[in-house]
């Protein structure tokens, strides 16, 4: 295995099992080459989804920020659809969102590997909010969500896939979600 191999992890979020896309979205991440290494159904309890999903400043912030974006780039009013203009709060109310969607219904936890795996399957998934990913994504190609859509209903951006964002976010989540499997 050269360094630059790499394993992450990848969720089928209950929107992708409910659609059936799985199958869609699998092949998509094995055609260029990565190689499913690990994988099991997962109805996620209140633990497993408050540790895949840490509340830090830095995210609860950068998450209200990039919705109160979207409220400005619509003309919206965020306090009208989600009660508060502050970003922290509005990042509270986004994680709980988040909580509740991953416990929802069963979800496929599946560990990829291959070159770059990291980098490969966030290129391959898309930005987080449908909306602006680009065509070619399996986010841009298979969903019309925005954050105030999901905002309105009180409800998580159904995005279908969760991929690991960086090496040491994915060594950690594979030993969230696979704490049987040894790195080798
Ligand atoms: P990504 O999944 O692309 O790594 P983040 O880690 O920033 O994105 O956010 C985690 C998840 O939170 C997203 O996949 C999405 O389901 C949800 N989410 C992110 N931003 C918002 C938002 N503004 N409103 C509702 N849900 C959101
Ligand atoms: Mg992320």
């Amino acid at each position: 295995m050269n360094s630059l191999t790499q394993k992450t992890l990848v969720v089928m979020k209950p929107d992708a099992m409910e659609r059936g896309l799985v199958g869609e979205i699998i092949s998509r991440l094995e055609r260029v080459g990565l190689k499913i290494v690990a994988a099991k159904l997962v109805k996620v309890d209140e633990e497993l989804a408050i540790a895949h999903y840490p509340v830090t400043d830095e995210w609860l912030e950068g998450v209200g920020n990039k919705s109160l974006g979207d409220y400005q780039k619509f003309g919206l009013d965020p306090v009208q659809s989600i009660g508060t203009s502050n970003p922290k709060e509005i990042g509270h109310q986004i994680h709980k969102f988040n909580m509740e969607y991953l416990m929802e219904a069963p979800v496929l936890a599946l560990v990829f590997e291959g070159n770059h795996a990291v980098e490969l399957v966030r290129k391959l998934v898309g930005s987080t909010l449908p909306l602006l990913a680009a065509p070619g994504t399996i986010r841009g190609d298979f969903s019309n969500e925005s954050a105030i859509v999901a905002n309105a209903d009180k409800r998580s951006i159904k995005n279908l896939v969760h991929a690991s964002g960086e090496v040491a976010e994915a060594n950690r989540e594979i030993t969230l979600w696979f704490p049987e499997f040894k790195a080798d």
